[in-house]
């Protein structure tokens, strides 16, 4: 027998779809009241607030890119190289170190590669650790993989305490451990001597999350050195910061290849596209140029920084593209007079403090001119003490 599906008329017009709330869906419970990653992406001049790289790439790479595109488009009715060879074959030669391809893995932005490392080391009734404050998005990733987050408090100065550290493994066990160096937040990088001990105590995985290290100080050491002794290391990196391809979304990451193979089982099959393959491709044939302004990041970043602590603000110390600052009694009222100005920073980190990465001299022109106005508003909320007086 055919019955009529009961239709609301005047839905048709408006919905195309069934009238139904998110409260109504059956949602798994731990997803219930989430929301989306969600940093603002706004239209306004000065785009300070997810650590992107200011400047774009030359026409030169852009029309390189756009031929690679093209020859990929001449064969998009077949899937991708599910593996990737190629490309990882260019970014084992651009982290050096002795690396091959087949110690390398990639993926939609090192987020997707730390969903793999996820996926294939955490899981249900395991646990994933990591360096408070951190990196927003690793408490995602352990919920999305049914995974438990704890975290080890970083000292007042943001760096890891290693007795700590090693007290917390030694609590929790941790199948996965995640050392953000540079972290995100506070631009804090952590010596190799505390990675290894780390990795030596750590019962499972450690992933060394190097988003930022091509900013570091001259000197500054990755854990790429460690692979060769630590065969449960992995060391994250990615292509949208520095590399200023945020766009591509491209991360990877360099393990013995028995860890690769452990990703490739959780891989989405062609998770890679042909175009993002090509370009990525492309970018790093070009990687002199596409990494041209990291010197002169570097630099802002160090003039900014310094001329934040000449205004008395609390400064954390930045092997970043970014720094953190504070502290304000009330943060988002001096984001949000920024903003007003065009500037758009982070409220991230601990309480009273924000986030701004380092853009072009004209962005930091703007942001220091915007910040001088936000605080010195004569009897408004924003006003920022001295460390003295306002100990975090
Ligand atoms: C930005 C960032 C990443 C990179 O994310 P992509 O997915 O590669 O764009 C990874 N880790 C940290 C700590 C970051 O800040």
């Amino acid at each position: 027998m055919i019955r009529p599906i009961p239709v609301k008329r005047d839905l048709i017009d408006t919905h195309p779809t069934a009238e139904i709330t998110l409260a109504e869906l059956p949602l798994r419970p731990e997803l219930v009241g989430e929301e989306p990653y969600g940093a603002p992406q706004l239209d306004v001049p000065h785009l300070l607030n997810v650590n992107e790289n200011p400047y774009p790439p030359t026409p030169e790479v852009v029309a390189d890119a756009a031929a690679a595109v093209a020859e990929a488009m001449s064969t998009m009715n077949r899937y991708p190289e599910r593996d990737a060879i190629a490309l990882r074959d260019d970014l084992a030669a651009y982290l050096g170190h002795g690396l091959t391809a087949e110690n390398v893995w990639a993926a939609n932005g090192s987020n997707e590669v730390m969903l793999h490392v996820m996926l294939a080391f955490a899981g249900p009734g395991r646990t994933a650790l990591g360096f408070a404050p951190t990196y927003s998005m690793y408490p995602e990733y352990a919920r999305d993989s049914h995974s438990r987050w704890v975290t080890v408090p970083r000292r007042d100065d943001f760096s890891l305490d290693l007795d700590a550290a090693l007290a917390g493994i030694a609590e929790h066990r941790p199948d996965v451990v995640i050392i953000t160096s540079p972290n995100n937040p506070t631009g804090t990088s952590t010596d190799l001597a505390t990675i290894e001990a780390i990795c030596d105590a750590a019962p499972g995985m450690v992933v060394a999350d190097e988003a930022y290290q091509e900013f570091a100080r001259v000197g500054t050491p990755s854990a790429l050195e460690l692979l060769p002794t630590q065969p449960r290391l992995l060391v994250s990196r990615t292509m949208s910061k520095a590399f200023a391809f945020a766009g591509g979304r491209l991360g990877y990451v360099a393990a013995a290849p028995a860890v690769i193979d452990a990703l490739r089982i959780v891989r989405l099959p062609y998770h890679l596209s042909a175009v993002t393959q090509a370009v990525a491709r492309v970018a790093l044939k070009h990687r002199s140029t596409m990494l041209a302004q990291v010197d002169a990041l570097r630099a802002e970043r160090d003039e900014l920084a310094e001329w934040l602590r000449q205004q008395g603000f609390r400064v954390a110390e930045s092997d970043a593209n970014f720094v953190l600052f504070g502290t304000f009694p009330d943060r988002h009222a001096v984001w949000q007079q920024l903003l007003d100005a065009g500037v758009l920073i982070r409220e991230t980190g601990p309480e009273g403090w924000l986030r701004v990465s380092v853009g072009t001299p004209d962005d930091m022109a703007a942001f220091r001119t915007a910040l001088t106005h936000a605080v010195g508003d004569p009897g408004g909320t924003t006003m920022t003490t001295t460390t003295e007086e306002n100990p975090r």
